[in-house]
Order: C-alpha cells, then sequence, then structure tokens
C-alpha cells in the first residue's frame, strides 16, 4: 500500500502540537512548541508554518504528498463551516480571526478547523477512553474548561459550530467574571485557575510566601489537611458534578471522558465528580444507563487523533 501522509496540528493557550502521521496510524513526525506570547494570529500562522517545514524536511517530503492539507484544531469557538475562530478565551482573541484563510494562505494547501475539544471527544471515541459508545461527553478541566459532545454516533457541533462549550453553562456561584467576557461560569469557579483565584481571594493574596499560589498548592494544602483548601476543592468538585449532572439529563450519554491538568493522576477527584453526577442526574439516566465515567486516555494528544480521525474519513458528517 502507497505511504500517505497526514498533518494534525493543535493550537492551545500553552502550547502548539503538530504530527505528521501515516494511513497506519503511525506517528512519522512530532513536536511541540510553546504557544508564542503575545498570541497573535500572525505570529501563530508563521510558527505553524515553520513547523511544517521543518516536519516536511525532516521526512524529505514536499506539501503535495500531504493528503487533504492540514488539519488544524483550536481552544476557541469555532465556525468550522467558514473556518473562522469568533472568539478565544484561552489565546486572548476577542474579535474574530479567519484562521483557514490565513493558514490556506500561508501553508500553500487546503486547510481543515475544527475546536479543539471537538476533535478531542472524536479521538477519544475512535482512539481512546470511549472507543464502541455512541453518546459521550467530553470535558477537559485545566486552565479553562473545554467541552466536546458526540451525540448519536457523530460529532454534536450545533448550528454554527458552538456546541458542547460546557465550562460556560452557568448552574451556580455568584459575581465571578469569565474569561469569554460572561459572568459565573462554570469555568470561572471549577477549572485549574479558577480554584487558584478563589484560594488568593480567601487568602486575600496572590502569594504566599513569596510564592504565588497555584492550583497544585491548593491541592497540596488540601491533601495537608488545610480545610480551607479543602473546602475549595470540594466546592470545584460539586459543581462540576452538578454541571455535568445536569448533561447527562438532557443527553442521556453512556459515557463520560474527563482530562485536562486539573483531574489528571487524581483519581479521588474523578471519582468524587461521579460521585455528585449520580446523585443529581435523573435515575434512570445513571441506573438504566449504564454510564461510565473515566479518564481521557489520549493526553495531550487527543485533539491530534481527532483531526487524523476526520481527515482519514472516518468520522460520520
Ligand atoms: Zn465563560
Amino acid at each position: 500500500m502507497k505511504k500517505e501522509f497526514y498533518c494534525a496540528v493543535d493550537i492551545g493557550g500553552t502550547k502548539i502540537l503538530l504530527f505528521l502521521i501515516d494511513n497506519n496510524g503511525q506517528v512519522v513526525f512530532r513536536e511541540k512548541i510553546a504557544t508564542p506570547k503575545p498570541e497573535h494570529p500572525e505570529i501563530i500562522v508563521e510558527k505553524v508554518v515553520l513547523l511544517l517545514k521543518k516536519a516536511l524536511i525532516t521526512l524529505n517530503l514536499n506539501e503535495t504528498e500531504l493528503r487533504s492539507g492540514v488539519g488544524i484544531c483550536i481552544a476557541g469557538f469555532v465556525d468550522h463551516r467558514c473556518g473562522v475562530v469568533h472568539q478565544s478565551p484561552n489565546l486572548h482573541w476577542h474579535n474574530p480571526v479567519p484562521l483557514r484563510d490565513l493558514m490556506t494562505e500561508a501553508l500553500a494547501c487546503p486547510v481543515l478547523l475544527e475546536n479543539d475539544a471537538n476533535a478531542a471527544v472524536l479521538g477519544e471515541v475512535y482512539y481512546g477512553a470511549a472507543i464502541g459508545h455512541r453518546d459521550v461527553i467530553y470535558v477537559t478541566i485545566s486552565t479553562g474548561i473545554g467541552g466536546g459532545l458526540f451525540l448519536d454516533g457523530r460529532l454534536y457541533r450545533g448550528s454554527t459550530g458552538f456546541a458542547g462549550e460546557i465550562g460556560h453553562i452557568k448552574p451556580f456561584g455568584k459575581d465571578r467574571t469569565c474569561q469569554c467576557g460572561g459572568c459565573d461560569c462554570l469555568e470561572a469557579w471549577t477549572s485549574g485557575s479558577a480554584i487558584a483565584r478563589s484560594a488568593a481571594s480567601l487568602w486575600e493574596s496572590a502569594e504566599i510566601n513569596g510564592q504565588k499560589i497555584t492550583t497544585s498548592w491548593v491541592f497540596e494544602q488540601a491533601r495537608a489537611g488545610n480545610t480551607r483548601a479543602a473546602a475549595i476543592i470540594e466546592h470545584a468538585i460539586e459543581n462540576t458534578g452538578k454541571g455535568l449532572a445536569n448533561l447527562v439529563t438532557l443527553l442521556n450519554p453512556s459515557c463520560i471522558v474527563i482530562g485536562g491538568g486539573v483531574v489528571a493522576g487524581q483519581s479521588d477527584y474523578l471519582k468524587q465528580i461521579g460521585e455528585w453526577i449520580r446523585i443529581e442526574a435523573i435515575r434512570p439516566s445513571v441506573e438504566i444507563t449504564p454510564l461510565i465515567i473515566v479518564p481521557a486516555k489520549l493526553e495531550p494528544e487527543a485533539g491530534i487523533w481527532g483531526i487524523y480521525a476526520i481527515m482519514t474519513e472516518q468520522v460520520v458528517e
């Protein structure tokens, strides 16, 4: 069989990944760089062009040998039909960016654009923790909170591509601004940065002993028996669980995949979120439905594999 190559890129708030994968699913090139600061679209486009050049030179290929051009997923509210990123809180893009057109011109090949969590749910469904499931909720809890929905065997994008933004549902909370420009979103109270922010406001300082308060510091304090830190974590767990319970009641999934830095390696955190989901969702959706709640399997490459699944035409549109 003739070797074909697919290029998948994941642009996030902290890192950019570029993979070349062959038609057997073998990764033949991978590179990770830090997202440039400030995150101007032109600079990001330039970085991706350089990464692709490096990949092609390393493998002695040219652009025309890339099957289906380049697939990109990005943290932001993406209209995949016209390839516009309408807003990206993580990249501090507050105005629409016609990223697909910018990339197409700079890369001189066709470009496909998708939201990163939408790509990640596809990655987990086709290659990761949710193989075989037709109704999946994916949530990633890190600096922010992202979400993707796979319903009835298909990616559910909504009418214009903005569905699945679990981080910005509003089940609770009061008077806290969110990166999206709204107020009291789930993300503003229960993401990694929100946990640190809660601690900073409780301790009335962004620093403790000259060190910036971080999410992992709050976790360490909670483990060491600090009741205030433990209360912040419990609040985040309870509200993440309640937020997801609402989605379970609404969508009746058979699998919830939870990823992101806040949850990574913390099986107890995941277990407690699961307990809240089972308390708060309607009973049949957790008792009759064999609902499983599992950690993400492909991090930090879930988006890359979702893009690969789209480009290799495995995804039902
Ligand atoms: Zn928000």
